[in-house]
């Protein structure tokens, strides 16, 4: 196996890498690194988790470093196009990390925020621009960035970046990059779009892959519950109250979807996020800082808002949807078992999504081993949000927000993790899963629905509830 030091990358990059604490480089970066350092073209088929950003960033510093700049030209000299904000942020953060020692700038481009800072960032002089396409496009219109300076170009994720649309824009910024360049296409998938385009971006480009399901997949530990769909998020709950689980993405088909698992879940004391496209870059920045510093355990996705998440510690993944294409179920798994860890991938699968999981078990030829439903599985309450005919009533035993915290429903999410002021939510939701979950319709919830914040094993403290 080759060590990092076989590999003549710049001793500041060297010293960056032993801090990180990486000893081998993982296949991806073993077959990449040496044509990317040559000056060749790349062409990489690898998914997130195989270390694909360093496959790209290291070679793009070690050159960076120790090549001229074009003659005369100011501006940026090295772009990275990736199809979301927080892609781009993440590998802004990749740069920042390998590069410490080098001493380049770097300026991260994405919708969404302001342009203020981004533009000054440029302006400071960012050797590095770490771009989505969208805000790209933006301020070169306004011609606020010139990327006649560009001698390194990468997309990443190009496949995604082709799902969501940027198909043009893309054509537009390479366009705008000089042709006297060296360019490098990452992507999971090899669907005849990307390889048309990776032919007119590329030239002679070294292809390199790595396989894409087995290695990762073979870590992860994987399960199966087929469950009504009502009952999805009470068994969740149970599953996300088990020790092992430290830090655990759950994954919804949907952005409403995903925004009714969180209330359900801080209704129930979980402490919970949802991150997807309909929420304020702000709100998805504080909420995967919480997610990465611990705060938060359990972030809820979408498929789309979760690509390139890169947070190590991720001991679980939930399907709590199955994904419509087979593909994602690899991607999703992927977030755990990072850089060589194992992990654990548990999906939930209803009568609908039967077809789905044939897909899935094709794809991975694999068949999931189905659990049985635990016996003791409560049913959470349901949040005051949308429940607030009844809700009152209850008043909540304790805690100082009783009743008077219900109006108009829009406290519920917020009092994520005082579930005591919920307790007759779950009469509702019995009414309608009641011939799923057997148990009597509307008795009140057994006490392990109502557990304070406390029993969540990842959580400490008990004041720190975000309202
Ligand atoms: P990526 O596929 O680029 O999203 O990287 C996945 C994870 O692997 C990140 O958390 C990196 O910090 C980590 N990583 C990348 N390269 C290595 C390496 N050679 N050794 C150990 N960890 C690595």
């Amino acid at each position: 196996m080759t060590h990092f030091d076989a590999l003549s990358l710049a001793p500041a990059l060297l010293k960056a890498i032993r801090e990180e604490g990486y000893s081998t480089p993982t296949p991806i970066q073993a077959k990449a690194i040496p044509p990317a350092l040559e000056g060749h073209d790349v062409l990489g088929i690898a998914q997130t988790g195989t270390g694909k950003t360093a496959a790209f960033a290291l070679p793009t510093l070690h050159r960076l470093s120790t090549q001229p700049a074009h003659a005369g030209i100011k501006g940026p000299r090295a772009l990275i196009l990736a199809p979301t904000r927080e892609l781009a942020a993440q590998i802004g953060e990749s740069f920042a990390t390998y590069g410490r020692h080098v001493g380049l700038r770097h300026a991260v481009i994405f919708g969404g925020v302001g342009q203020g800072p981004q533009v000054q960032a440029i302006r400071n002089g960012a050797a590095i621009l770490v771009a989505t396409p969208g805000r790209l496009i933006d301020l070169m219109d306004q011609r606020l960035v010139d990327l006649r300076g560009i001698q390194f170009f990468t997309l990443d994720e190009a496949d995604r970046m082709l799902d969501m649309g940027f198909i043009e824009p893309i054509r537009r910024i390479a366009a705008a990059v000089p042709a006297k360049r060296q360019t490098m296409l990452f992507s999971a998938t090899m669907p005849p779009e990307i390889r048309k385009l990776a032919n007119s971006l590329l030239n002679h480009a070294v292809e390199v892959a790595v396989t894409p399901t087995s290695s990762t997949v073979e870590r992860i530990d994987q399960c199966l519950y087929a469950i009504e769909r009502a009952r999805k998020v009470d068994l969740l709950a149970h599953l996300l109250r088990e020790d092992a689980v430290k830090r655990a993405v759950v994954f919804t088909k949907t952005k409403h979807g995903a925004d009714k698992v969180v209330k359900r879940l801080r209704a129930a004391g979980i402490p919970s996020d949802a991150i997807h496209g309909n929420k304020a870059q702000s709100q998805r920045t504080k909420a995967l800082d919480a997610f990465r510093s611990g705060r938060t355990p359990v972030l809820v996705a979408t498929d789309i808002a979760a690509r390139g998440l890169d947070v190590d510690g991720i001991t679980h993944v939930f399907n709590f949807d199955l994904p419509m294409e087979p593909e994602a179920y690899v991607h999703r798994i992927g977030r755990t078992a990072r850089a060589g860890a194992s992990g654990v991938a548990i999906s939930f699968c209803d009568n609908e999504e039967r077809g789905l999981l044939k897909a899935i078990e094709k794809l991975t030829k694999a068949n999931i081993e189905r659990r049985p439903l635990p016996t003791d599985m409560a049913v959470l309450p349901k949040p005051a949000a949308s429940e607030h005919r009844g809700a009152p009533a209850h008043g909540g035993s304790r805690g100082g927000h009783g009743g008077g915290g219900q109006r108009g429903g829009k406290p519920a999410g917020k009092r994520g993790g005082k579930p005591q002021g919920n307790r007759g939510g779950s009469h509702g939701e019995r009414g309608q899963s009641a011939s799923a979950g057997g148990g009597t319709a509307v008795a009140e919830a057994p006490a392990a629905a109502q557990p304070s914040r406390h029993n969540w094993p990842g959580y400490r403290g008990t004041t720190r509830r975000g309202r």
